[in-house]
């Protein structure tokens, strides 16, 4: 469903990822979870993906089977692959109740999502500018709820969901994104330092990326237990090897 190969990525002339080859596929409803310490790439692999213009790109890119790179972010977003931000914009004198009746219109947009308000805990927050004085928790679910909305999605691409947040919202957010992805029939790749959502999704495999390579790649719970036990820069050292 979702794999790069021969993957090159540069951002402002620094060679962040180097000749990645990673098949992230995995069965609908489940996640492929992502390890790695900070700056290792992890998120440029995600913002290469979906086509921001700054990360320049060789190799390919392919969602089911199909080159992306190349395509602009909204035909990325029709193929059906979608971001969730690590630190999403905050966006000024933009509401999420003007972007919805821009969008899809208001009675629609109630119609179609209010279970996923509720469940998300997101009406106080409709009416204020996005992202405006958000606590750690609101950015996520607000994040969230706006990625439920697209439609057609196969993969989504979740860059550390749970940085910030507390116990409950991580519950909820775990549980959320893994109801969204059985409704959707959509797969997940997601980024976690702590691993604490991991009790809350379905995680189906896993790697570890250091300093823009891919090391160990298997069970996430296993990698995440090594990495506890051993620090990230053993991993470099399990390229290539199934754990
Ligand atoms: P991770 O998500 O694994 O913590 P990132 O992919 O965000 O790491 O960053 C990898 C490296 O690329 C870092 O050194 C970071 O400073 C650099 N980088 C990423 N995006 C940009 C950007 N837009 N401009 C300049 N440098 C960037
Ligand atoms: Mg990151």
């Amino acid at each position: 469903m979702f794999q790069v190969k021969n993957l090159h990525v540069t951002v402002e002339k620094q060679k962040i990822l180097k000749d990645l080859t990673q098949d992230f596929s995995v069965p609908a409803g489940k996640f492929f979870v992502l390890f790695g310490p900070n700056g290792c790439g992890k998120s440029t692999l995600f913002r290469a993906s979906m086509g921001f213009s700054k990360y320049k790109v060789k190799g390919e890119i392919l969602l089911d089977g199909k080159k992306i790179n190349g395509l602009d972010i909204d035909k990325r977003v029709k193929e059906g692959l979608v971001y969730m931000y690590q630190t999403p914009p905050i966006l000024k004198g933009v509401k999420f109740e003007n972007i919805v009746k821009e969008s899809i219109g208001k009675e629609k947009f109630w119609q179609e999502h209010s279970k996923d308000v509720d469940i998300l805990d997101a009406r106080k927050f409709l009416q204020r500018d996005i992202n405006v004085g958000f606590s750690g928790g609101e950015v996520k679910r607000s994040e969230l709820l706006s990625i439920s909305m697209l439609p057609d999605i196969k993969v989504f691409l979740f860059d550390e969901p749970d940085s910030g947040i507390d116990l409950d919202n991580l519950k909820n957010i775990g549980e959320y994104m893994t109801a969204l992805l059985k409704k959707r029939k959509a797969m997940g790749i997601i980024v976690t330092h702590s691993g604490d959502i991991l009790k809350y999704i379905d995680a189906y495999k896993g790697a570890v990326m250091y300093r823009g390579e891919i090391g160990c790649v298997g069970d996430p719970l296993e990698l995440l237990d090594c990495i506890k036990k051993k620090g990230y820069s053993e991993c470099v050292s399990c390229k290539g090897k199934q754990i």
